[in-house]
């Protein structure tokens, strides 16, 4: 009788559930800032309805689109590279934004318009984080370019990422596995293992690196390079939002039960997916509380060497 009551009952309940979780979420954030550490930084997009009746110029309305997701996700600071026209436009719309360029960017690929030279300008770039315009070196596109990561044409953007401290995203697995062929002829996904990285961090052995998509093909290299460098760090972005749970959790796991755990930090990488992203890492039941904030917050502003007075004023952002 209690079974079949329960049967009756269990299907209304179902919807309300999530609902729920929402607001257990949106408590624990109150007043949690949180550092994304995996944006891209691209042009406007006319067609999209998300933010195209904004602003007249699409440009800065997709800037504004995201400004307001930053204020509804208590995101603090977020890390993204891209066009050097739109890095540099970003951040003076927003300061939220820490921005570079993506490294390199690909001439035949939409995202990163307008792509005039696959590197940028030496003098120009030393200049940029000179002067706190850019702070920011990345995401790496060596796996979808099909160039190998210890290519000597990089190194002049590791001494100067070395020398200005300057956080460098790096595309660490296989995927994505739906990409556009036309855009990325020469894909080799062998490039984004993170052990090829190993001469480079052996010449700049300063440079602040952190492994995007930690828990793909690669983790088992992620773990062997972070155990070599400290201040290597990682994120566990769209393996976790579209591989199923069962098949990157224990992996995250790992890393834990490794003693890595305290370099894992938050990220969302696809627009729109910040509030998808924080329910992914509060989801990991298993996690304490404490963790959870960490990844949120703390384990980035470890990375990136806030100041006590920076991480002040982003918790007063978040009150
Ligand atoms: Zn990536």
């Amino acid at each position: 009788m209690k079974k079949k009551l329960f049967q009756i009952v269990l299907p209304f309940l179902l919807p309300v559930l999530p609902v729920a979780g929402q607001e257990d979420i949106d408590e624990f954030l109150r007043n949690q800032p949180i550092i994304d550490v995996h944006i891209h930084i691209t042009k406007g997009y006319t067609d999209n309805e998300d933010y195209n009746k904004l602003n007249p110029d699409i440009d800065i309305a997709k800037i504004e689109w995201m400004s307001q997701r930053f204020d509804q996700n208590n995101i603090v600071l977020a890390l993204g590279g891209g066009p050097m026209k739109y890095a540099k436009l970003w951040p003076k719309l927003d300061d939220r934004h820490w921005s570079g360029p993506r490294l390199p960017c690909n001439p035949l690929r939409e995202q990163d318009e307008p792509c005039e030279s696959e590197l940028p300008d030496l003098k120009e770039l030393d200049s940029l984080f000179a002067n706190g315009t850019f702070r920011y070196l990345g995401e790496t596109s060596f796996h979808s370019m099909g160039i190998h990561p210890a290519d000597e044409r990089f190194d002049p953007y590791w001494e100067l990422a070395e020398k200005y401290q300057i956080p460098i995203g790096f595309h660490a697995d296989a995927g994505p596995f739906k990409r556009n062929m036309a855009e990325t002829p020469n894909w080799n996904e062998e490039y984004g293992n993170p052990l090829l990285l190993l001469p480079v961090l052996k010449k700049y052995p300063d440079l602040k690196i952190y492994l995007m998509h930690y828990p793909g093909r690669y983790f088992e290299e992620c773990i062997e390079v972070m155990k070599k460098y400290d201040q290597v760090y990682c994120e566990i972005t769209a393996v976790s939002m579209f591989a199923p749970k069962e098949r990157w959790e224990p992996k995250v796991k790992k890393l834990y039960d490794e003693g890595l755990g305290d370099r894992l930090m938050f990220g969302s990488d696809y627009v729109g997916t910040i509030r998808k992203n924080i329910e992914i890492i509060y989801n990991l039941e298993w996690l304490t509380e404490h963790q959870k904030r960490d990844v949120y917050y703390n384990n980035a502003a470890r990375f990136l060497n806030l100041s006590e007075e920076q991480i002040k004023k982003h918790y007063e952002m978040v009150e």
